[in-house]
């Protein structure tokens, strides 16, 4: 018998579908697992964005295996099949009141684990899709820092572009081992690998705070951070007080015969738009009367500029 069109699909689809995986990205979490490790001692997890769930799958066979008062909370935009042992939200992780639902579920512990393997749908124009790839992994962080224990790992997608530095730099400033990790299952034409951030060490005094705008977009009180939650950056006004304001008017500076000399600009326009009609205005003082293709009617192109 021939081949059908399902048997030529890429190794990791055949495997999943063998083992009972929902997706092939299961085989990511095992093998960034097989890596670094990252279920060692894990009983409480948070999985956001978790549909269609194979990653709820792993983390739900893994910690069940091995552990006793086992939490697994997952949130997706979408609705997925339940499965054993895994608290299941429908929500928008960058939606205050999703980040309070999953807290909520947590009733003041604290979570070993927090995964994201978010992705937004990809418009097709890079420099957006990774840029609101990082806003989902900023608020998954957010969500993090409100449920995660001190030395927990917090694992997260994301899109290997241009400014990817800087999103390395903020999350350092929260786990001081950050590394990038492209598992085998991750197709190497996708931009995709894992940051897997390990040994949660807020700075001293950081206080996780919903005011973060990223969520929600709505307004926050900025004055209510203290200490590290607020870096107030020096303001400086610099030039000599004798100086020219640039909002203040002044009078010309006319010469002795009371006249004052207006000066061409030093680089005059190339070939600016207007130069038709300053030179029609020049050679006509008076109206000048075309008539519109579009309407047909007189029009005076000299006001009109
Ligand atoms: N890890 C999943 C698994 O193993 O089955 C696959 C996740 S899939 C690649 C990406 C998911 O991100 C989609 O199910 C999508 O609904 C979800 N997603 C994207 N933006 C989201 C958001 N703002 N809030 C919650 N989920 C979101």
């Amino acid at each position: 018998m021939g081949k059908s069109s399902k048997d030529k699909r890429d190794v990791y689809y055949r495997l999943a579908k063998e083992e009972g995986w929902r997706a092939r990205s299961a085989f990511k979490l095992l093998q960034i697992d097989e890596e670094f490790n990252i279920f060692k001692g894990v009983s409480k997890a948070v999985d956001l964005c978790a549909a269609p769930g194979s990653w709820s799958q792993v983390l739900s066979k893994k910690l069940r295996e091995t552990g006793s008062d086992v939490k697994i909370v997952a949130v997706d935009l979408q609705a997925m099949a339940p499965l054993p042992g895994v608290i299941q939200i429908q929500g928008d992780i960058t939606k205050i009141s999703t980040a309070e639902e999953i807290i909520q579920h947590f009733h003041g512990e604290n979570a070993d684990l927090v995964v994201c393997d978010g992705a937004p749908d990809v418009t097709g124009l890079h420099d957006i899709d990774e840029y609101i790839q990082a806003q989902l992994l900023l608020a998954a962080l957010n969500i993090t820092t409100h449920v995660l224990k001190q030395g927990g790992i917090f694992v997260a997608k994301i899109f290997r572009g241009r400014d990817i530095s800087l999103l390395y730099s903020q999350l350092r400033i929260l786990f001081p081992r950050v590394t990038v990790s492209k598992p085998r299952s991750s197709r190497n034409s996708s931009i995709e690998a894992f940051v897997v951030c390990q040994d949660y060490s807020p700075p001293e005094g950081f206080k996780p705070s919903m005011t973060n705008p990223l969520l929600d977009n709505t307004s926050c009180d900025w004055s209510t951070l203290t200490g590290v939650n607020r870096y107030i950056v020096p303001f400086l006004a610099c030039g000599d007080l004798s100086a020219y304001d640039a909002d203040m008017t002044y009078p010309l500076p006319v010469d002795e015969g009371g006249k004052y000399e207006c000066k061409n600009p030093v680089q005059s326009p190339i070939a600016p738009p207007y130069e038709e009609a300053i030179s029609l205005a020049q050679k006509f003082p008076g109206p000048i009367v075309k008539t519109n293709p579009d309407t047909e009617k007189k029009e005076d192109v000299k006001n009109s500029e």
